[in-house]
């Protein structure tokens, strides 16, 4: 192929302009990204040679290289893993073939500070070279392909590119960075040494680099600044010598690993730029052996809510990378889990397929949702300190010590509650078998907590004598819930109702039927029975009433029909006249509005509506020659309270208007 310039994909010029002109302050970035793609390209390497071993062509010892020349302005990053043909280079330099990238490029809004942020979340890769390089040139071969095979790629990093073939002895790739003239100082052994050993440190390859002294013959030793001496007055020695610890970070023992050391994996590994809240490292022995560290992040990722979204957990066995995004070892609903599982069982050809059917894997499914669920139920039980005791009669206060770790650990639980905590609940439908613990994780507002705090466990403490379920009540929003008519009689009596509001709430609160014992009992389901919270009088009352009102009730059921499913007195409202509600094993109204937005199928909900004999309007009803247009406007209005809309806006409207006129 002779030379041919070609031009970039139209995202990868944008993102190209983005990258060198938003990430100036978080340079040395790119370090990291280049020295991860050499790594890949090794663990491609080592993948496909299980099949092929003729690939590593008598060089089996992986690593990447440094080497950088001051005179000529070059550093160059160089690996000997699995190379780029010429299409490939083509293809993988030229566009954006990552999934999602596009759509990442669509999101970015000119805004420097917002897109670094999210450029951070998502990872650069190759282009970062171009922060500090203003031309780059790749020269590869690709393991198996002939010597005269090799091809050379080079960009200014502006519209376009050239590819030609070359001949490259050497299997694999050099990336040659021609450095900015602000950007020199890249160009340095401590430099570099101190980038590779803040971000790179846990790549297992050696990163290799050649050792420079003094022209007096004294070596430069880590840490060792150049301290007044002339910069220049170094010479390389010919000697290579490793620059990182070269080992997995996961196979390392936790006493050796700096809570930095973890942060900067978890970062190389899920390209966040946020710490990660907390993280759990074990190894894993028994009937199947196993090494897991999953971390738990910060903040929630833009397609969270994608159920089908990749899976965060990168799977080795016995040390060599396999696949990225391996779902089969976490249930759906912890995919914003992070981290890698390295398993000392499974066969290095293990496929997709595989995973879903191997028992190993079943165990370390069931293994790694274990650890999550008690990192999470430790996060939990440390969220708040705890409150001091009150010192005993004549006794002086004592305040226990509080460790700094307890300290750095208060309100975690509640920040990872908030991003995350709706993914949690799908839980409760997914993993039967953890559902209890799950239960006891779940945090909700309530009437008598503004902020999402309260466990089941908290509000089973606070119950009120006599009562005997867990009221709750979901709404689209938290207003909605806290002003529900339905919650009149529950705020009256004093007794605390849970308000929930995510969408997933009602789904996941089918498979929540009672925690510890006390039934969970949706205020909007079935007839209210308040039970022993009731009092005698209160009882006689209503009973009274049901018989004297019972012409009016047959006459509003009449109006209704086709409308409403029945018409009953209720004891739960105390200031509205009306309010509707669904028979107990029936779909709520807001589940099924919610999946009628979404164009899914849902049964036609028939309500009750439930009156208020004690409401003036109510009293008013029997014996008006309006009453047909009243049921239906009582039936309307009822709706609209709790979130819905008539079903013929206009002919409510006209109603209303009759009566005022
Ligand atoms: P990512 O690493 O997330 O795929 P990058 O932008 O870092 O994205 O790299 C783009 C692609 O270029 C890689 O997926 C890989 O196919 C190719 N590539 C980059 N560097 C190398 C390398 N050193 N050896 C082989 N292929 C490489
Ligand atoms: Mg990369």
């Amino acid at each position: 192929m002779t030379k041919q310039t070609l031009s970039f994909q139209a995202e990868v010029a944008q993102l190209l302009h983005l990258v060198t002109h938003s990430l100036y302050s978080n340079k040395e970035i790119f370090l990291r990204e280049l020295i991860s793609n050499a790594s890949d390209a090794c663990d491609k390497l080592r993948f496909e040679a299980i099949n092929d071993g003729g690939l590593y062509e008598g060089d089996t010892e992986l690593k990447v290289k440094l080497a950088f020349d001051k005179d000529a302005k070059t550093l160059t990053i160089t690996d000997n893993g699995i190379g780029m043909s010429a299409q490939e280079a083509i293809d993988h330099l030229g566009t954006i073939a990552k999934s999602g990238t596009k759509d990442f490029v669509s999101k970015l809004s000119g805004d420097q500070k917002a897109d670094s942020q999210l450029i951070g979340q998502f990872g650069v890769g190759f282009y970062s070279g171009f922060i500090v390089a203003d031309k780059i040139t790749v020269e590869s071969r690709r393991a198996g392909m002939k010597e005269t095979e090799g091809v050379r790629w080079t960009s200014g990093g502006a519209g376009d590119f050239e590819v030609e073939t070359i001949t490259r002895a050497e299997r694999g790739t050099s990336v040659i960075l021609h450095l900015r003239d602000d950007a020199m100082d890249y160009a340095s052994s401590w430099k570099l040494k101190d980038i590779v050993n803040k971000y790179s440190d846990h790549i297992s390859l050696p990163i290799v680099m050649e050792k420079e002294e003094w022209k007096d013959g004294e070596l430069i030793t880590p840490g060792d600044e150049a301290g007044g001496r002339e910069p220049g007055g170094m010479v390389k020695t010919g000697e290579w010598e490793t620059i990182n610890q070269a080992s997995a970070l996961w196979t390392r023992p936790k006493k050796d690993i700096s809570d930095e050391q973890y942060t900067e994996f978890y970062k190389a590994i899920s390209h966040d730029f946020e710490a990660p809240l907390t993280w759990t490292h074990n190894r894993v022995e028994g009937s199947t052996e196993y090494t897991q560290l999953l971390y738990i992040p910060a903040k929630a990722p833009m397609d969270l809510w994608n159920r089908d979204k990749k899976a965060g957990i990168k799977l080795y066995v016995k040390r060599v990378f396999i696949m990225d995004d391996a779902e089969a070892l976490l249930p759906t609903y912890l995919r914003f889990v992070k981290g890698v599982v390295d398993s000392n069982d499974l066969p290095l050809n293990v496929s997709r397929e595989l995973l879903q059917e191997s028992r190993d894997v079943k165990a370390i499914r069931d293994g790694c949702a274990k650890r999550v669920l008690s990192m999470l139920e430790d996060l939990a039980k440390h969220d708040k300190l705890p409150e001091p005791a009150a010192p005993a009669e004549g006794e002086a206060a004592v305040t226990d010590v509080v460790s700094e770790e307890d300290k750095a650990a208060v309100g975690k639980y509640t920040k990872f509650y908030a991003e995350f905590g709706a993914v949690l609940k799908e839980g409760l439908g997914e993993d039967f078998a953890n559902k209890e613990r799950l239960a006891k994780l779940l945090r909700f507002a309530s009437t008598s907590s503004d902020t999402v705090s309260v466990s089941l466990a908290d509000y089973k403490a606070r119950m009120k004598e006599g009562q005997d379920a867990i009221y709750y009540i979901t709404a689209d929003t938290l207003a909605g819930a806290r002003n529900s008519p339905q919650l009149e009689v529950f705020k009256k009596k004093g007794i605390e109702v849970l308000l929930m509001t995510d969408r997933v709430d009602e789904w996941a609160l089918n498979f929540l039927n009672e925690f510890d014992g006390t039934p969970m009992q949706s205020v909007a389901k079935g007839a209210v029975d308040l039970g022993k919270l009731q009092d005698e009088t209160e009882k006689k009352a209503a009973e009274e009433a049901a018989e004297t009102l019972k012409p009016l009730l047959a006459k509003l059921k009449e109006a209704l029909k086709g409308k409403a499913e029945d018409v009953r007195l209720t004891s739960r409202l105390v200031d509205s006249p009306a309010c509707l509600v669904v028979q107990d094993a029936g779909m709520s109204m807001q589940l099924a509005r919610m999946l009628k937005q979404a164009g899914q199928a849902a049964p036609e909900v028939k309500p009750v509506l439930e009156v208020n004999a004690e409401h003036a309007l109510v009293k008013k009803l029997d014996g008006s020659v309006h009453i047909n247009d009243l049921a239906h406007i009582l039936f309307d209005q009822a709706l609209i309270a709790e979130g819905g809309l008539p079903e013929d806006p206009a002919a409510y409207v006209k109603r209303v208007n009759a009566l005022l006129a």
